[in-house]
């Protein structure tokens, strides 16, 4: 079988590397870190920095398809491997909309596709009209932002001035604070044939801006999941999307669904695909970027994912009691094999797998309190 290359070996590089391997292919990761997560699974390609021309062309010559775990991923690398001759998945063009949330949003409402209302700010001159529409209102910077950082809430002119220069004068796009009732995301496996499959929407529940947990089935009315999956597969087809892509959205106090962001890669909300689907999202990952028909993706079984922190290390440096944790014999552990538990880096994630989400959520919570 064939190499396969990805650009940038995090956890979510060092995943797609494992599920390569299983069905048989060798992989490449380019990565600036000869630690990166998936450097363990996968050979690895220093580069410094992504766009680095010796590591691209080593990889086109190596790898008959490529892929990327991040969304920053330049855009012209990914066009540059595409004329050389490999296929390559996501696009360049989709991962320039991505990434930047002003294209994203056009994008999104072009398409017919419902968004909070939102303003461009590309200077501090677009603040000068009336931005009542959108207040109260978030302000977040068009590129580079994730777990809610490069973002700032707003509740008047004079707040978005003092926001837009913390935020160094970045473009910023101003979105109103919408009432949430609910988080949802689906990720979606589409191949170059237009063969499509769609993971069951997640209900994700985040906490001081980064992603806890995850709950599927989705706990949204059966009419509510229909309308998010017809959403993300409409948006999807518009993209002409070759991959794996995670669409969020809101659900609104009246139960309507607006488009938040979209992730032109795996998702950390779509980690229960490890244990709870037939295909993961990862399998997924090598499928399309090698014109194989997408796996199955049915939920076996009702699962509660939640995500782990640097936070839950002991302060001596130890790790948690992943002895007590795995007691439950209903309970996957994945450990990212990073080294350092910082704060709020992400380190790993626990599956609970269970008969019904009730049940999987207070188990999963209370196992986070023997760790
Ligand atoms: P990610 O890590 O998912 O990429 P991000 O930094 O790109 O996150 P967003 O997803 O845009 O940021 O926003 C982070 C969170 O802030 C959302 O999950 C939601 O809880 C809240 N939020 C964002 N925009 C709005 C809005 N318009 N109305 C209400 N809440 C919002
Ligand atoms: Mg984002
Ligand atoms: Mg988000």
């Amino acid at each position: 079988p064939a190499m396969l290359g990805i650009l940038g070996g995090g956890q979510l590089g060092r995943m797609f590397a494992m599920a390569a391997k299983t069905m048989g292919y060798s992989v490449t990761v380019l990565d600036p870190d000869p630690n990166a997560p998936a450097a363990e699974i996968a050979d690895i390609h220093l580069c410094k920095p992504y766009t680095d021309p010796e590591a691209l062309a080593a990889l086109a010559g190596q790898c008959a398809a490529v892929t990327t775990e991040f969304e920053n991923v330049n855009a012209e690398s990914m066009r540059w491997l595409a004329a050389q001759g490999v296929k390559v998945s996501p696009s360049g063009d989709s991962v320039a909309i991505a990434q930047d949330r002003m294209k994203e949003k056009n994008f999104i409402r072009d398409a017919g596709l419902a968004t909070a209302p939102f303003l461009v700010i590309a200077n501090s001159g677009d603040l000068e009209q009336d931005l009542t529409p959108y207040l109260p209102g978030i302000l977040k910077t068009a590129r580079n932002g994730y777990d809610g950082k490069g973002q700032a809430r707003i509740n008047n002119l004079e707040e978005a001035r003092y926001a837009l220069s913390e935020l160094k004068h970045q473009p910023c796009v101003l979105e109103k604070m919408l009432p949430l009732k609910a988080e949802v995301s689906v990720i979606v496996a589409r191949s170059a044939a237009n063969e499509i499959a769609c993971f069951p929407p997640a209900e994700n529940i985040h906490t001081n801006g980064i992603l806890d947990i995850s709950i599927v089935p989705a706990r949204i009315s059966a009419e509510i999941t229909e309308r998010a999956r017809s959403m993300a597969i409409q948006l999807v087809e518009k993209l002409d999307y070759i991959g794996v892509i995670a669409v969020e959205f809101f659900v609104l106090e009246d139960d309507s669904l607006v488009i938040n962001e979209m992730a032109p890669r795996p998702h950390n909300s779509g980690h229960y695909t490890l244990d709870a689907t037939l295909s993961s999202q990862f399998e997924q990952q090598v499928r399309t970027m090698c014109g194989l028909y997408p796996g199955k993706p049915d939920l076996h079984t009702p699962v509660v994912m939640v995500n782990l922190l640097g936070d839950v290390w002991h302060d001596d440096g130890s790790d948690p009691h992943w002895e007590v944790m795995l007691t439950a014999p209903n309970t996957k552990l994945h450990l990212y094999g990073k080294k350092e538990a910082r704060a709020g880096r992400k380190m790993g994630h626990y599956n609970v797998l269970a008969s019904n989400v009730d049940a999987a959520l207070e188990q999963a919570l209370a196992l986070k309190e023997t760790l």
